[in-house]
């Protein structure tokens, strides 16, 4: 079931009886490269000021929760292995620090076992119960940047149907609140609607919560909404990319920025996938802009051999750098050859290997004359380019919350 509609239900429920949370409840994205994971790998956490000695609350709390889970967890998923964690306490440096292993790289379930019983959390597992790893980090998890995203759930009974969302007032809010809002939509792509059968009506991501309920206002919806609910999180802050200093130090299944210059020109595949290898002192790898990227694609294409840029994305099992934004940095020259203009005007042709050129109009003849450098002009810019709304991760940060495109 949807982590996120699952965190409001619960904290719905513990409002009932009359439990506050504490602040925001967060919703953190953890890597995007796992490969045992939901579909985009998030998990929920809140914070409950709460007397320690006070067990009675304590004990409804927990009781609460993992109601909640057991009941609406879709346990006959194979990839449902849901985990709850109760920490009573401040968060500590080590805790930080798994969390951010959580989003850079691979953890296990003994990982998580292992720090929770050393900070006397309460894990309880249910299946396989890997879900213990996120929920860990999502407690655990340091927010420098932050946006937040506003959610609305559905009634049970239309689960599956079509959202019945008015279009217009989308394009509307998108026009009254962008980019203090941000990925509502792409050209004729609604983004802020999800593509699958799920409780959500509809989530958008902006970077405070006046704005977010500036947003829904605006937005019409011709069906019943259940609940809404505002979680703080680590969604389009690139908080998974890690600076790599060099090729030969990235790994699968991670996230980096690094930069590289282009060792051969682009070439495509079918499908229409662009690749190309970028290059350093210490190694190579092979870059790409899938099919899905769309129109990213085109840039990616005009790319030549010796461009200097800097990638930002992940590496999948393939070993493949999946590229979310480019910067580039410097445009190698881009020369054509052409043969030379005859006196009379016309350009000659070749007559013959080693033979020179020869002019059909006026028949002169220039046995040593050589083709002609000509720089042609670079259709790209020194600057960053992204990936569409449509094709772009949780975690990816857009080019319109980057304050200061230079530093990056
Ligand atoms: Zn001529």
């Amino acid at each position: 079931m949807c982590t996120t509609y699952l965190g409001w239900k619960i904290i719905e429920e513990l409002k009932e009886n009359k439990i506050e949370i504490d602040g925001f409840p967060r919703l953190i994205r953890l890597n995007p490269f796992v490969r045992f994971k939901t579909r985009g790998n998030g998990a929920v956490s809140f914070r409950i000021a709460i007397d320690e000695k006070d067990t009675e609350k304590i004990d409804l709390v927990k009781k609460i929760v993992l109601k909640n889970i057991k009941e609406l967890s879709e346990l006959d998923c194979e990839n449902t292995n849901p985990g709850v964690v109760f920490y009573i306490g401040d968060i500590t440096e080590e805790m930080i620090n798994y969390s951010m292993k959580a989003i850079h790289s691979i953890l296990t379930i003994e990982d998580a076992e292992k720090l929770s019983n050393k900070i006397n959390a309460e894990i309880y597992k249910i299946k396989k119960g890997r879900g213990i790893i996120g929920s860990l980090a999502a407690i655990s998890c340091h927010l420098n940047d932050f946006t937040y995203e506003i959610l609305t759930y559905r009634s049970s009974k239309n689960y599956g149907k079509k959202r019945k969302i008015n279009k217009k007032s989308i394009y509307k809010m998108d026009e009254k609140t962008y980019p203090l809002t941000f990925e509502n939509i792409d050209g004729k792509y609604i983004a802020i609607e999800p593509h699958t059968s799920c409780p959500i009506l509809y989530g958008i991501r902006g970077e405070n919560m006046d704005i977010l309920k500036i947003a829904k206002d605006i937005v019409e919806v011709e069906e019943e909404i259940k609940g809404s609910i505002i979680y703080k999180t680590n969604q389009h802050t690139d908080i998974h990319i890690q600076k790599a200093d060099k090729i030969s130090n990235m790994e699968k299944y991670s996230c980096y920025s690094v930069s590289g210059y282009l060792k051969n020109d682009p070439h495509i595949i079918e499908g229409g996938h662009v690749f190309f290898t970028l290059k350093d002192e210490s190694g190579e790898i092979e870059a790409a802009a899938y099919e899905p990227t769309k129109n990213f694609r085109k840039i990616i294409k005009k790319l030549i051999k010796g461009d200097q840029i800097k990638l930002f994305g992940g590496i999948g099992c393939g070993g493949t750098f999946n590229i979310e934004k480019i910067k580039i940095l410097d445009l190698n020259k881009k020369i054509k050859y052409e043969n030379p203009k005859c006196h009379c005007g016309k350009k000659m042709t070749s007559a013959g290997l080693n033979k020179g050129f020869k002019c059909k109009k006026c028949g002169f003849k220039d046995p040593n004359g050589k083709k002609i450098a000509i720089e042609e002009e670079r259709d790209l810019e020194e600057k960053f380019y992204e990936t569409p709304v449509m094709a772009r991760r949780h975690l990816a940060k857009p080019l319109i919350r980057m304050k200061n495109l230079n530093d990056n």
